[in-house]
């Protein structure tokens, strides 16, 4: 698929569509989706802003890349003035204070936000069934999930309701979903975008992702949204990757693969022979390919998730209906604590926060949670080792196809072992894209850290290439 922003912007400015139309016809396709991808329309904000760009072409004046480019917001981001739900009942008449950083940068360079977009509630989740708003139903086939937790906007995506969405990646919620939806989802290096205004959820791996459908659509919204902020002191500033040093696969030599991922009973069999296929394609091309070692899945998604739950717990100690959310008033202070957060936090939400404080409490964060950051550091440690010897791993996305609508909430701990191949990647911090090729569900490709350029530059090489 070519750039999509490309091709609407020459339409705006050439004068065959206009903003206004463009934006309304967007907004009908979302009222009426039966996917469940909606938490609120920004309808009014988005038809003002298409009207001022109307009238800026009408007066012969020149537009920017962006300007005028209907997108969503996965409903965990900060807009001023619109709510924030991140698709809970604690948070449901919430209205941002403030928009965030990542969201501001596209707004200055003039794209319009149309939408809120449905997900698992705070993240939690890798379906989209954890949500006051309905199970988002898949794009290719509405009995299946649509991937979480970014799974409104991947759904959004394909769907063509919105030319990109601003998903939220900690463990894998942009990639999955992408892979899940057959569209392009990005996982940027920690601290290349600002996180300002994102709802925390785990801190230490919370990644703002772009999903869009080409390489050259994520490259621009990625170059837009990059930067230091001084809001958030994990940013740090990055050089804008131009179009050009993408376009050739020059300097990839060597890329690796995690055996273990592949010859794994857990992997559903045409993933592993797609994958595999795909491997013998990239190696006819003259390119090295290495088998490298790596954790077993289970020591990946127990770390992640014993880390990812501690965070959590931590950071949603705040919204106990005092400063935030609905509250519900009892007979004292603790009791009004209690019963807001008993009656308003999803079960989903409430067993990571019960399993955080448990992992941070004392006579067991010794044993559980400092384990848990020894393991992080030897999973860094195995990527700076493996990124001596390849230039890029490639992996699939997840071991099995979409489950069916309903399967994952009957059965979590199934749902924690489906992210057995993105949750590494977040704990490394690295720069991971899915794209939509190679297998049923895409495929996944990393670089060292702050090597974003080498990822989407070897997804423009697959692109010619499967
Ligand atoms: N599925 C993972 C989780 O529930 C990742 C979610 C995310 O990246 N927000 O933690």
């Amino acid at each position: 698929m070519d750039s999509q922003i490309h091709k609407i912007h020459q339409q705006l400015a050439d004068k065959k569509i206009s903003c206004a139309a463009l934006v309304q016809q967007k907004l009908t396709a979302l009222k009426e989706n039966t996917n469940n991808t909606v938490n609120s329309l920004l309808d009014d904000l988005a038809l003002q802003l298409a009207v001022k760009v109307d009238a800026k072409i009408a007066k012969g004046e020149s537009i920017g890349l962006l300007e005028g480019i209907p997108f969503g917001i996965k409903d965990v981001y900060m807009v001023q003035g619109t709510y924030t739900t991140a698709s809970s009942n604690l948070l449901k008449n919430y209205k941002s204070a403030y928009t965030a950083t990542a969201i501001q940068k596209l707004l200055d360079a003039g794209a319009i936000p149309i939408v809120k977009e449905n997900c698992d509630s705070f993240g939690h989740g890798s379906s989209s069934e954890n949500t006051i708003f309905g199970a988002v139903k898949n794009a290719n086939n509405p009995d299946l999930v649509g991937g979480g937790s970014s799974g409104g906007s991947a759904v959004n995506v394909a769907k063509d309701y919105t030319v990109f969405s601003i998903g939220g990646d900690t463990g894998g919620s942009v990639r999955q979903p992408a892979g899940y939806n057959h569209v392009y989802g990005l996982k940027p290096t920690y601290g290349r975008i600002s996180r300002y205004g994102l709802m925390a959820y785990a801190s230490s791996t919370d990644c703002v992702g772009p999903i869009a459908k080409s390489v050259e659509d994520i490259r621009i919204v990625l170059n837009v949204m990059s930067g230091k902020d001084i809001k958030d002191q994990t940013t740090y500033a990055s050089a804008e990757i131009s179009k050009d040093s993408i376009s050739n696969s020059e300097g990839i030599k060597t890329i690796g693969y995690f055996k273990n991922f592949i010859e794994n009973d857990a992997i559903d069999s045409k993933i592993k022979a797609d994958f595999l296929a795909t491997i013998e394609k990239i190696k006819a091309k003259g390119i090295e390919v290495k088998e490298l070692d790596f954790f077993k899945s289970d020591i990946l998604v127990s770390t992640y998730y014993t880390l990812a739950m501690a965070e959590t717990a931590s950071n949603l100690s705040r919204l106990d209906g005092s400063n935030y959310g609905n509250r519900i008033e009892d007979k004292n202070l603790k009791e009004s604590y209690a019963i807001t957060r008993s009656e308003n936090f999803s079960e989903e939400t409430k067993r990571r926060i019960v399993g955080g404080n448990q992992v941070l409490s004392q006579g067991f964060s010794d044993e559980i949670y400092l384990k848990g950051l020894t393991l992080r550091d030897a999973i860094s440690e195995n990527f700076e080792k493996d990124f001596k010897e390849v230039d890029i791993i490639l992996s699939p996305v997840t071991p099995g196809t979409p489950p069916k609508i309903g399967d994952s909430l009957k059965d979590p701990h199934a749902m924690y072992l489906s992210d057995a191949y993105t949750v590494g990647f977040s704990l490394g911090q690295l720069p991971t894209l899915t794209i939509p090729q190679g297998t049923e569900t895409g495929l996944q490709i990393t670089a060292a850290k702050n090597n974003d350029e080498l990822v989407l530059k070897f997804a423009n090489f697959l692109k010619d290439m499967i």
